[in-house]
């Protein structure tokens, strides 16, 4: 089986993906204040190079989802069906995920969902995922 992809850590991501506990970071442009998902070299809205790094509320709701049954890379043949999650931030950025640690019912638009982070054995990376919120 194919070792897990993992994303390429740079100088501009690594602050989001080596966090503590299940905290959610984002950048924040330092001119226009637009909250950046995902990490970036410059503001998608204005082009301002210059980000500051800010720790958000990890709640967000489930805008829209989609179960995959045939995941595009073999690692993830074990997990499926993966529950594709975009999920709009109370923070307002919309982010793509998956939701984990759920129940058949919390799959829908409108749940409650949190971050949380899952480790990578041999790295100091931690995805992003979502869980139902309790
Ligand atoms: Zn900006």
């Amino acid at each position: 089986m194919d070792a897990r992809p993992l994303p390429k850590i740079t100088k501009y991501n690594e602050p989001f993906f080596k966090v503590e506990s299940d905290e959610l970071k984002l950048q924040r442009c330092t001119s226009c204040d637009n909250l950046i998902y995902f990490p970036r070299v410059a503001c998608n809205r204005c082009l301002n190079a210059e980000l500051k790094w800010e720790k958000v509320s990890p709640l967000g709701t489930i805008y829209t989802y989609s179960k995959v049954h045939r995941p595009q890379h073999e690692f993830f043949f074990k997990d499926v069906p993966l529950v594709l999650i975009a999920v709009k931030l109370d923070a307002g950025p919309l982010v793509i995920s998956n939701l984990i640690n759920y129940k058949p019912e919390d799959i829908k638009i409108g749940t409650r969902v949190k971050a949380r982070r899952e480790s990578v054995e041999k790295t100091d990376i931690k995805l992003l995922y979502f869980e139902p919120a309790k």
